[in-house]
């Protein structure tokens, strides 16, 4: 099969980290071009908008959207239209009901719309959900801590509205929880706003699943030494804890599951499966509960937060 040719839309930390590695290794796709107003990518088409991509590059399958959510519709609206799939980095956009409105024009162009959520491509996460299929789970704690300092320096979209603060790293969190815990709702929330800033810094939520099983989650993004990014469920099995982001899976203390992490390469080639397959990927239960922790929850003010 001929590969797919696609274009990067916003050239930063996680394309030049993760998407340009992965593709270099994925036969199925062929970077041809890259719109960033203030990057480039060596060897391509580089252009400055998505609009002049679009136009330049005539045969362009497809797009990955890789700039800060906020300004995710706009491009992918542009790219859908054109008739490209698309590939939307986490989150896939802003609020819940502007990615309803992609996942229709998706489809009536006959095209196919992918929400990568990365974080579920962990190594352990298909482990972590086998084991907790087979039991039943009593309680279950996300913990998700780290220093914003270290993952975020000098990223002014983040601390925006829109940009989700903490549940930047938060949603990738969720992204685990909603793929292996039963179906959840938000029952409580707290979410701590530095004076200076429209997006929060910490946040306690409360879930509870429809059998009615609760389900916490701690989000601090001024963790520093050790971070923690672990899911734990007290569970009739025994103790099981997801960690490093879902890379380890360890039931009462003993290491079962631990591989080297894949992600990036994971996600593009479930991106070149479902063109394939003619269909689109867009789980939006992750936003969904994010905007519920907005819309539920208490807003705290807290000292402001300098870089
Ligand atoms: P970033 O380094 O700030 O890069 C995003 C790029 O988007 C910028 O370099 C900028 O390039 C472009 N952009 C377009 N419109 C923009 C605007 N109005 N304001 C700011 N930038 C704009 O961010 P990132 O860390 O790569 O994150 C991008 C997306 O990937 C986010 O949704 C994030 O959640 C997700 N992600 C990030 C990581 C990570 O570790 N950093 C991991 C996984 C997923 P130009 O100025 O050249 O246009």
């Amino acid at each position: 099969m001929k590969p797919i040719k696609i274009g990067i839309v916003g050239v930063g930390k996680i394309v030049r980290d993760q998407h340009l590695p992965a593709l270099a290794g994925n036969g199925d796709f062929e970077l041809v071009c890259a719109a960033s107003r203030n990057a480039s990518i060596d060897g391509i088409a580089n252009f400055a908008t998505i609009e002049s991509m679009l136009e330049g590059v005539a045969d362009l399958d497809a797009v990955s959207l890789c700039m800060p959510p906020q300004y995710r519709y706009d491009a992918a609206r542009k790219a859908l239209e054109a008739g490209k799939h698309v590939f939307m980095e986490k989150p896939p956009g802003a609020t819940v009901r502007e990615v309803e409105d992609l996942i229709d024009l998706a489809e009536q162009k006959g095209v196919s719309l992918f929400a990568s959520w990365h974080s579920r491509y962990a190594p352990a996460v298909e482990a972590a959900k086998e084991f907790l299929a087979a039991t039943r789970i009593r309680s279950a704690r996300i913990v998700w801590k780290e220093d914003v300092r270290r993952w975020h320096p000098n990223q002014d979209w983040i601390w925006q509205a829109g940009g989700l603060g903490v549940f930047d790293p938060g949603i990738n969190a969720l992204s685990i929880a909603t793929h292996i815990l039963s179906p959840m709702y938000v029952t409580k929330a707290a979410l701590q706003f530095p004076a200076n800033k429209d997006a929060p810094v910490a946040a306690e939520i409360d879930f509870r699943t429809a059998q009615g099983t609760p389900v916490k989650m701690e989000l601090d993004w001024l963790q520093t030494g050790p971070q923690s990014w672990d899911i734990h469920a007290d569970t009739d099995a025994g103790e099981m804890v997801l960690s490093s982001g879902g890379a380890k899976l360890a039931i009462n203390g003993e290491a079962v599951h631990e591989q080297p992490e894949r992600e990036y390469p994971a996600l593009y080639e479930r991106f070149a499966q479902i063109i394939r397959d003619d269909h689109s990927d867009v789980d939006l239960a992750p936003l969904q509960h994010v905007a519920d922790a907005f819309m539920l929850g208490r807003r705290i003010a807290v000292e402001p937060f300098y870089d």
